[in-house]
């Protein structure tokens, strides 16, 4: 519960003004069912007021639309499902509370995975992880906090060969160090988002922060950030891949190394692997390019439009909050839900494949419309 009085006050007088909100929270909550859940908390003592407030604070989003909610914990998700499970069934494009959610980590299925390196500059897949038992960011204790870094660091230690690295606590990087980091695209950025702060997921900053990366910074784990964990692979040019094997093959060996030092990732066989973030649940995975697409760029309602279909999502290439830099986007997949870490990164791939098809017509100011899909792609809605 947010305060010990709020239950002397009728659940109506408490309600937000989501009047002019335009995140999947809005949407779907009512008065009803904030009354319903609002005196409610999960076993660590999660509200519905904190599931919320990121929501309640941020209307909209310039780039992106948002889901407008976190978990707290793992039980989160069950405790608020009357809310959260139409948030999860609108943001994933149809996921019932019965789905089922698959992964597939078996990267000799991707095809065609080699990118046009005129068109893109780098490639890279993100995928999060949780350890269960341990409360997530925008809840979590100081100590809570210092074990998720203890565990991980412990596990990422025992790696060997090209997954050998180092951790670098943010404490012990000075400001030039981490700058550069952000600069290269490796690390993350500040706690500058409203995002994260109205999520409280940027208390104690930068207290059991930090990046840990293999030595050719190829294979990079986040602490603490968003998430419990980032797993990060990435490179300059358009081998996917490549990308993509030394994703599936480090998470694995990160994998099995937390379940020896005894802990394991959150997980279930409906929502996958538990993140904070509702958009972020089942693969957690986000596969993507920073990609030329200057002239198809020209008319962004229209390539908004093409995304859709593709089940792809851009953003600029500083990160979420940023937007397209002459040209340059990072375009990646849209679902993490309902379809395997294989099939998400395929979509990347296909779709990415038909966008500089498209760029390579309009650059001769050729029309580029017979290529776009008729329908969705996929086979979901
Ligand atoms: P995430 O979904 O991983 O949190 P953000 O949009 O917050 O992604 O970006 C985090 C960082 O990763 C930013 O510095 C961004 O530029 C970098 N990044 C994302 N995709 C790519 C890519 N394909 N190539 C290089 N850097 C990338
Ligand atoms: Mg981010």
């Amino acid at each position: 519960m947010a305060n010990q009085f709020q239950k002397n006050y009728p659940a109506d007088e408490d309600f937000p003004n989501l009047e002019k909100h335009d995140n999947h929270m809005a949407k779907i909550l009512t008065k009803e069912m904030y009354a319903k859940l609002r005196d409610k908390t999960t076993p660590s003592g999660f509200s519905l007021d904190a599931v919320i407030q990121t929501g309640v604070d941020n209307p909209g989003h310039e780039h992106i639309m948002t889901v407008g909610c976190v978990a707290g914990d793992e039980e989160s998700y069950e405790v608020f499902a009357e809310l959260f499970d139409p948030i999860i069934d609108e943001r994933h494009g149809g996921f019932k509370p019965g789905d089922k959610h698959k992964t597939d980590l078996d990267f000799s299925k991707l095809q065609e995975a080699k990118f046009d390196e005129k068109y893109v500059q780098s490639s890279r897949v993100r995928t999060g992880r949780s350890i269960r038992g341990i409360c997530l960011p925008p809840h979590c204790t100081r100590a809570e906090r210092r074990k998720v870094e203890k565990i991980s660091t412990d596990a990422l230690a025992t790696l060997d060969g090209e997954y050998k690295g180092q951790y670098y606590p943010l404490s012990e990087m000075s400001e030039k160090e981490q700058e550069k980091l952000i600069e290269e695209h490796l690390l993350f950025d500040k706690p500058v988002s409203p995002l994260l702060n109205s999520s409280r997921m940027a208390r104690d900053w930068p207290d059991a922060r930090g990046i840990w990366y293999n030595e050719k910074r190829d294979f990079l784990v986040w602490v603490n950030e968003e998430d419990h964990l980032r797993v990060i692979s990435m490179q300059e040019g358009g081998d996917m891949g490549s990308v993509f094997k030394r994703f599936c093959e480090g998470l694995q060996k990160f994998e099995g190394a937390i379940k020896r030092s005894g802990e394991e990732f959150m997980h279930n066989d409906h929502l996958g692997y538990i993140l904070t973030c509702p958009s972020n649940l089942g693969t957690g995975l986000r596969g993507g390019v920073h990609v030329k697409l200057p002239n198809i760029g020209k008319d962004e309602k229209k390539l908004d439009k093409i995304m859709e279909l593709l089940r792809l999502q851009k953003r600029g290439t500083g990160g979420v909050d940023t937007a397209a830099d002459d040209g340059v986007y990072d375009v990646s997949n849209a679902d993490r839900l309902g379809f395997s870490e294989v099939e998400l990164v395929q979509f990347v791939v296909d779709g990415v494949n038909l966008l500089i098809e498209m760029e390579k017509l309009a650059e001769q100011g050729k029309s580029y419309d017979n290529l776009i899909p008729k329908e969705r792609v996929g086979g979901k809605d």
